[in-house]
C-alpha cells in the first residue's frame, strides 16, 4: 500500500538542489506517532513543551517509510545543546567537532542535534570540515545532511514529514542521492563515502550516478581520518545485517585496497584462502536478521584470522609449538590491531582469547579438555573451531570429538579423555608429530600422557 503511494510520488525530478519544503501528510506516508519509540516521542514532546521545534530525523524516518524497524531514533531541534541539556536531567553533551546531546530515557538513548547552519563550518585546506557547531534554521540543517533520504523531518504531533530535498521520492525509487555537490560533500567529510557504501548495501538502494562518480577519486582521503572513526563506521557496516551486500558495494563503488586493514581484509574475502571471512559475514547477516545476538570480537577474529593464521604458521615453521606459536602471532599483531586499526581493547581481548584457545583443542586427553571446557570463552572458541572446520582449516573428527565431549555427562567425559586413547589431531594438514617421551612429573596424569 505504501509502495503504491510511493510510486505515485515519482514525477520527473527537477530542481533537486533547490530548497523547497514539501509537507507530506499522514494519509500519504502512514507513519503514526505510535511507530516511534517511547523515548523518541517523549524527547520530542518535552522539547515542544519547552517552546522549541523538534523532529525525528534521519535514518528512522527513512526506515519507517521503507517498513523497516529503525535501529535508533535521532531528534533535531532548534534548542542549543546547553538548552537541551537543561531540559533533560539524564543527558550529556558529547563530541567536539560536532556537538550532540545524548538523552537517556529508560533503557534508550536518543541523539539530539541542534539544527546546523549559519556561518560556514570551519574547513581545512582540503575542504574537510574541522568544526561544525554553528546553528541555523531547519532548511540549513537539511542542506548539511548527507543523503536526501536522510534529510526527512517527522513531526509526531502533526504527523507530517517535512521534506526539503525530494527525499521521499528517492526513498520510493530506492535511490541514494547526495545533497549538494557530491565531490565537495565527500571532501568535507570523506566518511560519507563509507556511509554511501553501508546505506546502499543495507537498503538495497542504487547509488545515483552523480553521487557515485567522485567516490573512487576521493576514497583515498579516508586514510587521513581518525582510525577510531573509521573503525566505528566499518563496524556499522559489518553489523548492518547486510555485510555481504556492503562488501559488494565496496567493490562496485571502487574503493581502493589500502584505506583500513579491516576493509582490506574484507575485500580479500573473495579469495579462496580467505573463505572464513565470507562464512563469518554470512552467519552474521543471518543471525542479525533472525534477531539473534552476535559477538563483535568473534566476527573480527574471523575477519582477521587469515592474517593471524599466516603468522601462526610462520612461527610453527620456525620451530615453536602450536600454543607458543599462536601466542607469538597474537603478540606480533596486538599493537597493530589496537593502535593501527583502532580496535577497542574490549574487542581485541575477545579476539585474542578466541585465537589463543585454538591450539588447546588439539589436546583430548587428561585434564586439559576439562580445563578448556571450563573457560569462559570456550563456547566462542569452539564456534570458531567449527567455522575453521567449514573452510577445511580444522579436522572434522576433532570437531566432532569436541561436540560430543561438551554434551556428554561427566563419566563419559572421563572415559573420552582417558590417557590410553590416541590424541586427535587438529592442525590443518599438519602431520601428527612424534612426541618425545617425557618423564612423569607428577602422578596427576596431566603430564603423564605419552
Ligand atoms: P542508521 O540506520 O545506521 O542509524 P542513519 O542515517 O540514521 O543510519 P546516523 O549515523 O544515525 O545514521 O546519523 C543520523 C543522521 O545524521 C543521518 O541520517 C544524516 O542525516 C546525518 N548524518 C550522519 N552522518 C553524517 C555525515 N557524515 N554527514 C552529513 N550528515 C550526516
Ligand atoms: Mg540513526
Amino acid at each position: 500500500m505504501l509502495k503504491k503511494w510511493l510510486h505515485k510520488m515519482l514525477p520527473a525530478k527537477s530542481g533537486r538542489q533547490t530548497v523547497r519544503k514539501q509537507i507530506i501528510p499522514f494519509r500519504e506516508h502512514r507513519i503514526s506517532a505510535e511507530m516511534l519509540s517511547f523515548a523518541a516521542e517523549k524527547v520530542v514532546s518535552r522539547l515542544h513543551e519547552a517552546g522549541f521545534q523538534a523532529y525525528v530525523v534521519g535514518g528512522a524516518v527513512r526506515d519507517l517509510l521503507l517498513g523497516v524497524e529503525p535501529k535508533d531514533f535521532d531528534v533535531a531541534t532548534d534548542a542549543t545543546p546547553e538548552q537541551v541539556r537543561k531540559i533533560f536531567r539524564r543527558s550529556r553533551i558529547i563530541g567536539r567537532r560536532f556537538q550532540i546531546v545524548h538523552v537517556m530515557v529508560g533503557p534508550e538513548t536518543i541523539e539530539v542535534t541542534t539544527f546546523r547552519g549559519g556561518d560556514k563550518a570551519v574547513q581545512n585546506a582540503q575542504g574537510r570540515i574541522m568544526k561544525d557547531n554553528t546553528y541555523g534554521s531547519i532548511e540549513e540543517d537539511a542542506m548539511r545532511r548527507d543523503f536526501t533520504c536522510n534529510a526527512l523531518y517527522y513531526d509526531p504531533i502533526r504527523q507530517e514529514i517535512l521534506d526539503f530535498h525530494h527525499g521521499v521520492q528517492d526513498v520510493a525509487a530506492g535511490r541514494l542521492v547526495m545533497i549538494g555537490e557530491p565531490a565537495a560533500r565527500y571532501q568535507e567529510d570523506p566518511v560519507r563515502i563509507l556511509r554511501a557504501v553501508r546505506l546502499s548495501g543495507k537498503l538495497g538502494f542504487d547509488v545515483e550516478e552523480r553521487t557515485a562518480a567522485p567516490i573512487a577519486e576521493y576514497a583515498g582521503r579516508l586514510k587521513h581520518e581518525p582510525v577510531a572513526r573509521l573503525f566505528d563506521e566499518i563496524l556499522k557496516l559489518l553489523f548492518s545485517g547486510h555485510a555481504r551486500k556492503c562488501l559488494q558495494q565496496i567493490n562496485t563503488l571502487g574503493l581502493p585496497d589500502d584505506i583500513h586493514p579491516l576493509l582490506t581484509a574484507l575485500k580479500s574475502a573473495a579469495k579462496s584462502e580467505n573463505r572464513i571471512i565470507s562464512l563469518a559475514l554470512k552467519n552474521t547477516d543471518e543471525r542479525l536478521r533472525a534477531d539473534k545476538s552476535v559477538s563483535v570480537g568473534f566476527v573480527l577474529a574471523a575477519v582477521l584470522w587469515p592474517q593471524l593464521n599466516r603468522y601462526w604458521q610462520q612461527y610453527r615453521e620456525a620451530g615453536y609449538k602450536p600454543a607458543a606459536a599462536i601466542n607469538e602471532a597474537v603478540n606480533t599483531l596486538k599493537d597493530t590491531i589496537e593502535q593501527g586499526w583502532g580496535v577497542p581493547q574490549r574487542f581485541s581481548a575477545t579476539m585474542r582469547e578466541i585465537w589463543q584457545l585454538q591450539p588447546q583443542f588439539e589436546h583430548t586427553r587428561g585434564a586439559r579438555p576439562h580445563r578448556l571446557l571450563a573457560q569462559a570463552r570456550f563456547r566462542a572458541a569452539y564456534d570458531f573451531l567449527v567455522l575453521r572446520g567449514q573452510t577445511g582449516d580444522a579436522d572434522q573428527q576433532l570437531i566432532q570429538w569436541w561436540t560430543d565431549f561438551q554434551h556428554a555427562d561427566e563419566s563419559v567425559r572421563t572415559e573420552m579423555t582417558a590417557a590410553s586413547r590416541p590424541e586427535k589431531n587438529a592442525a590443518s594438514g599438519d602431520k601428527p608429530k612424534r612426541r618425545r617421551r617425557r618423564r612423569k612429573k607428577s602422578p596427576s596424569g596431566e603430564n603423564a600422557a605419552a
